[in-house]
């Protein structure tokens, strides 16, 4: 390039670094353009074959290998990515609904899933409708002719059902439905959709394969080439990209995300059963305590917890008091989401979430977080103190 002007040097350069480099961490490439070696290359790309590359959006070496990665590590064949777990339910609704068509959704499902199922009712002609987390073979009741999808959630992410995934699974497949699981809250390690009879399975990677707290990502993954193909579809007309950065901030939480979950789930055990025990809580709703729902489900299906639960508080306390229990809290903070380092909590109202819901008292959740039991478990004693005190 040593004959072209400054300004073209500027941006064109013969240096190419030597091949061969090696190391552990996946290479973070950017690229909106791919480049073609010549035209033929070019007309000969097909963007869906991942053999090679054809535009940034449909795929660079760093994310074809979070892909390959996350698919290997959830015992699947294919993985997609989405900027979010929420657009990579929204993946899933547009790869296998259509106008005429019907969805089954989960009472207690993740509320923006609810809401996408809202949207699709009020706009685009497809039915949504919601079921009993705990209907098990009684869901064969629900499917109609044009039901087309089956979405679980296990357990639900606020109210800790474990549903009966085979059972579901049995009565879809029996009708031909397609069942979709959302395996966030046990980060694909606790509990093995496939070998339970799931046909897609949905990550929000934001959580326990991150680990961070600093990126949103989720991931869709499937056994059968034919709904990857039928999900890649609606992934390139949606252009659901992601950041190569994000995507190493995922990569890099993976060695470690066993660890972390075993670690969270410890934690979580404890501060439970230390709770069940306080005159304050009515009910731990945590999936491997006896008298939650599902639980017999959760035993059969799950090896480990995690770090997210739930408390109902007795019904003497009002709303007002239960805010000041979580305001209160120094170790906890109050957010959205889980599988970072730090604590979290969030109070719910769910009688204005579900038909159905017995409790009157408050209901919080909470992620246990890395920090030392101990100190939570002080934490959550002085808080309750002002709760009852003040
Ligand atoms: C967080 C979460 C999602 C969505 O993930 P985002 O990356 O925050 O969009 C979906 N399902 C469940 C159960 C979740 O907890």
């Amino acid at each position: 390039m040593a004959d072209t002007t400054l300004q073209t040097r500027l941006i064109h350069s013969s240096y190419t670094a030597p091949g061969g480099f090696a190391a552990f961490p996946t290479a973070i490439h950017h690229a909106s353009t791919v480049l073609f070696k010549d035209v033929a290359a070019m007309r000969s790309g097909d963007w869906k074959d991942k053999s090679a590359y054809t535009y940034g959006l449909h795929g660079t070496p760093t994310t074809f290998t979070l892909e390959a990665r996350l698919a290997e590590i959830e015992g699947g064949a294919h993985c997609l990515l989405a900027p979010s777990g929420l657009a990579a339910i929204a993946m899933v609704d547009f790869a296998f609904l259509k106008t005429g068509d019907d969805v089954l959704l989960p009472e207690n499902v993740y509320n923006p899933n609810r809401e996408l199922g809202r949207w699709l009712s009020s706009d685009f002609g497809i039915t949504a409708r919601y079921y009993d987390p705990l209907v098990g073979a009684g869901i064969a009741a629900l499917i109609q002719p044009n039901t087309k999808l089956i979405w679980t959630e296990s357990p639900g992410s606020v109210s800790m059902e474990v549903p009966d995934l085979p059972a579901i699974c049995a009565a879809a497949h029996a009708r031909g439905v397609l069942v979709a699981l959302d395996n966030t809250w046990s980060a694909g390690l606790a509990l093995r959709g496939f070998d339970l009879g799931v046909d897609i399975i949905m990550q929000a990677l934001t959580k326990y394969q991150s680990g961070g707290s600093d990126v949103l990502m989720g991931a869709v993954i499937t056994r059968d080439v034919a709904l990857n193909d039928l999900l890649a579809m609606a992934h390139m007309r949606l252009g659901l990209g992601v950041s190569p950065d994000d995507a190493f901030l995922v990569m890099r939480g993976l060695p470690s995300m066993q660890l972390r979950f075993d670690a969270h789930d410890a934690a979580a055990r404890q501060v439970a059963a230390w709770l069940q025990g306080r005159p304050e809580i009515a009910r731990v709703l945590h999936p491997a305590f006896e008298d939650c729902p599902g639980h017999a489900e959760w035993k059969r299906d799950f090896t480990g917890a995690g770090g997210l639960f739930s408390v109902v508080f007795d019904a003497r306390y009002t709303e007002q008091q239960t805010d000041r229990f979580v305001d209160a809290l120094r170790l906890f903070g109050i957010g959205y989401s889980w599988g970072g380092a730090n604590s979290l909590v969030m109070p719910y109202r769910m009688p204005a979430m579900r038909r159905t819901w017995d409790d009157a008292g408050t209901l919080v959740r909470l992620n246990i977080g890395l920090e030392s039991v101990e100190d939570l478990l002080a934490d959550i004693a002085q808080a309750l103190g002002q709760m009852v005190h003040s």
